[in-house]
């Protein structure tokens, strides 16, 4: 499990938790934090825990002592967790730091549920590559992309005619630019629907979300742009939809809990039961829908740009909005800072066709660099 300690990695290990005999787990990955790690890997009995901060290791080590469970930690060690002998690996780590450890179990083989959505934006056909050429089975975590993977399977892609990927529209659907440029932290990190990660929520409050999904979306499935609708659907009750070419659509729907598409994950080709988690479209009520506002949220347009340009494009789209949501998140730029800085990143900088892991690493680092001296000009304007 990488990206153990996480909002996905925690009701990942609570699917667990519901049937432990189940399951062996055998590594739980982490960033830094060493004490929650520890507590889960004791709970969990795992047989090795890693932390990807070097600095963090004494308290891990300490925290295991007695337990036999192994300590490790380091980038290494972060690919060590996936290539000792596993059936099933979680891809949880929150960005394009995920790519690594993803493309390792994919080499090896493994069936991989992938949450990381930024790994898939950067190097989405890579790692689709990879996994073809190994065998590996990929399953969308990311609940549109699970909902769509369902209404996929047993049907001919060939009869599809396009993607809709549904959008809460997060927490400021219905916000004007003037009211946008004013948004706290706090707001922003209120969605109205989701339980979620502080990147992804944020992500969520600008549509970048639904941008990057948008090319996760291209990448696991196939299908181009043009043929991906995006589709607002305040309630989040349906995850995503496939349109054929005979007039028909199909959903998924489901309660907005990731046990849901995770359960599915962790199931299949079967199907777990789980313990809450039933839709009752009574209560519900209404399900609503409109089409989204590209004015107002510029990271769609973005987006839709990055992924038809290809390339390291979208990479270089996913690294400048992961520099520029931390800025937000450390209040040295605005809301609305935040889709400007990528934009005039991607400005700046031209694409190029990537061959390697390691060019999408170096296009990843550059951008990163520009992206941190445009963040730094509006920090003083925003100062
Ligand atoms: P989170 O911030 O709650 O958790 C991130 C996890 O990654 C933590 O365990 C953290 O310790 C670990 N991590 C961070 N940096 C690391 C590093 N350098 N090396 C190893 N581990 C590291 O994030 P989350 O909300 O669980 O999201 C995880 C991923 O799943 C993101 O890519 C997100 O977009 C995607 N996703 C999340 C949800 C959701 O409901 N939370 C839904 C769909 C997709
Ligand atoms: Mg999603």
């Amino acid at each position: 499990m990488l990206g153990a300690t996480g909002s996905v990695g925690r009701s990942t290990l609570a699917l667990v938790r519901a049937d432990p005999a189940a399951y062996r787990v055998t590594a739980l990955v982490a960033g830094s934090r060493a004490a929650p790690l520890a507590a889960l890997a004791r709970e969990f009995d795992a047989r090795l825990a890693v932390v990807a901060d070097p600095a963090a290791y004494p308290e891990l080590r300490a925290a295991l002592a007695g337990s036999g469970i192994e300590a490790a930690a380091g980038t290494e060690a972060v690919l060590e967790a996936v290539i000792r002998p596993v059936d099933w690996v979680m891809s949880a780590i929150v960005g394009a730091v995920g790519l690594a450890p993803t493309l390792e179990a994919l080499r090896r083989g493994r069936m991989v549920a992938i949450a990381n959505k930024e790994c898939l934006v950067s190097a989405g056909g890579l790692l689709l590559a990879t996994a073809k050429a190994s065998g590996a089975v990929v399953l969308p975590v990311d609940s549109e992309h699970n909902a769509m993977f369902q209404a996929l399977v047993g049907h001919d892609r060939a009869a599809v005619e396009r993607l809709i990927l549904t959008a809460s529209g997060g927490p400021f659907r219905t916000l004007d630019r003037a009211a946008m440029a004013k948004v706290t932290v706090e707001e922003a990190l209120n969605h109205p629907n989701w339980s979620m990660g502080a990147k992804i929520t944020i992500d969520s409050a600008t549509m970048m979300n639904k941008g990057l999904e948008l090319i996760e979306a291209h990448h696991l499935f196939g299908v181009p742009e043009a043929r991906i609708e995006i589709l607002i659907h305040p309630q989040s009750v349906i995850h995503s939809l496939v349109a054929y070419r005979d007039g028909s659509q199909l959903a998924q729907l489901g309660v907005p809990d990731m046990r849901v598409p995770i359960a599915f994950c962790l199931g299949w080709p079967g199907r777990l039961a789980v313990e809450g988690v039933q839709l009752d479209l009574a209560k519900v009520g209404r399900l609503e829908f409109a089409a989204p506002d590209a004015e107002r949220f510029p990271a769609l347009r973005l987006a839709r740009d990055a992924l038809r340009s290809g390339g390291t494009v979208p990479a270089m789209l996913n690294a400048a909005n992961e520099v520029a949501v931390s800025a937000f998140l450390e209040r040295r730029i605005g809301f609305l800072d935040i889709a400007a800085v990528v934009e005039q990143v991607l400005m700046q900088l031209p694409g190029d066709e990537p061959r390697t892991i390691d060019d999408i690493r170096e296009c990843d680092g550059v951008t990163r660099r520009v992206a941190r001296s445009e963040v730094a000009r509006r920090a003083a304007q925003h100062a």
